[in-house]
């Protein structure tokens, strides 16, 4: 395997009001009344960004996506984004016409602070709504309301943003199918032209792991899930969505470019707190806890960027080229995959797969000039797609 140039970077701002019930991710929560944009935490986090940045391996080309993710990035000002983006490009370089996405959430930003992202050079917007009912957001322990979400989108409208992305979570307690329909049915008014719908996940760090378990009352059953998401995709693409990845709608022109470069298996940078990068054929994830991931840019520094991980394995590669190309609408390319691994690994795959051409869940596309795909159906094999991807993986570990 050889290696190629990272094309898209991923910057984590950890800093949210408070955690959510059902979140694990790297955050660290400032309180309601604290603004970001005043404080010396985020201060201090931005330099440390900055310094891990400075040192990052610089390739021949520059990035054409830059996604600004979090936590919640949207309380921090434009000026320290900004400063961001600047350590970004004199680092790496940024493409021009690159893709650049912000997460926001809503009940952070006004007017003015649209804006001044747009300013700055941010051209999509990714906010998380989660759910348009009051008593979910509460029960979730989202710090925002429902009168939040739409003096959000009125904003988003004012400010002239067309790019930009809401996400919604299905499978939340007490949430019934009605309850979901609202919410799918919401989201296609409000007409945003590129929606993420995540089926929840009990983390078992999380506030909703005391309380919860997958599957058990409040929680909504297999049955009831199952047909959430295919709600979901009944609705999002008869309204004109393509329905491009398991969790992804997107009208034609919005898919997320960024994302993609994870689901093609390219390599990204990643900096900050709890971040994933590709790079170099190193994958690695920073430390999640502030003091922790000071610490490793230390030391980083003193190595001088060199990051002691294992390379990856071409047989590791494969695994993951399938894992995530399969979540794709277009899924894998065979002659691809047997050029690069061999064609019995292909074999291996399609001997795998066989029982479920038939019922449907999986198929095979001979496709001019770009050779065979298999991927996974929508919506049976995306439902699917965990026994799938188990039984590839048991193939291929047999050969
Ligand atoms: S706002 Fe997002 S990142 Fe922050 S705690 Fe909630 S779910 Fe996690």
């Amino acid at each position: 395997m050889s290696v190629i140039s990272p094309t898209a970077a991923y910057i984590h701002l950890p800093f949210c009001r408070r955690r959510c019930f059902y979140c694990d991710f790297a955050v660290f929560p400032l309180g309601d009344r604290l603004l970001a944009e005043k404080s010396g935490t985020v201060d201090l986090y931005l330099d440390y960004l900055d310094r891990e940045i400075a040192i990052a391996p610089s390739f021949d080309r520059s990035l054409s996506s830059v996604f600004i993710g979090g936590g919640t990035p949207s309380l921090l000002s434009a000026k320290q984004i900004e400063r961001i983006l600047q350590a970004v490009d004199l680092r790496l370089g940024i493409d021009l016409d690159a893709e650049i996405s912000i997460e926001i959430d809503p009940g952070t930003f006004d007017l003015a602070k649209l804006t001044d992202y747009i300013a700055i050079g941010i051209n999509r917007f990714s906010m998380g709504v989660q759910s348009f009912q009051d008593d979910l957001l509460k029960l979730c322990g989202r710090s925002h309301t429902l009168a939040d979400i739409w003096r959000s989108v009125e904003l988003i409208n004012q400010a002239g943003i067309e790019n930009w992305s809401l996400d919604l979570i299905s499978g939340l307690p007490n949430q019934t199918i009605e309850l979901w329909q609202n919410d799918l049915e919401k989201a296609v008014e409000i007409a945003p032209p590129h929606v993420s719908t995540y089926d929840l996940i009990v983390e078992p760090s999380t506030v909703f792991a005391r309380y919860y378990q997958p599957g058990v009352t409040p929680l909504p059953d297999d049955p009831t899930t199952a047909k959430m998401y295919e709600l979901a995709r009944e609705i999002f693409t008869d309204k004109g969505y393509q329905h491009y990845e398991i969790s992804n709608y997107a009208k034609i022109g919005y898919q997320c470019q960024h994302n993609r470069t994870y689901w093609e298996n390219r390599p990204y940078y990643g900096f900050g707190m709890g971040a994933a990068s590709y790079v170099n054929l190193q994958r690695f994830t920073r430390p999640r806890k502030t003091r922790e991931y000071y610490q490793w840019v230390e030391d980083l520094v003193l190595h001088q960027g060199a990051i002691a991980c294992p390379v990856v394995s071409p047989a590791e590669s494969l695994l993951d080229r399938i894992m995530l190309g399969l979540r794709l609408a277009e899924g894998i390319n065979l002659t691809e995959i047997a050029s690069e691994f061999g064609t019995d690994k292909v074999e291996a795959i399609a001997t795998s797969v066989a029982p479920h051409i038939k019922p449907g869940w999986v198929s095979i596309s001979g496709v001019a000039n770009t050779g065979d795909r298999l991927y996974l159906t929508d919506p049976q094999g995306f439902l699917f797609s965990n026994t799938i991807l188990a039984q590839i993986f048991a193939q291929l570990d047999e050969r």
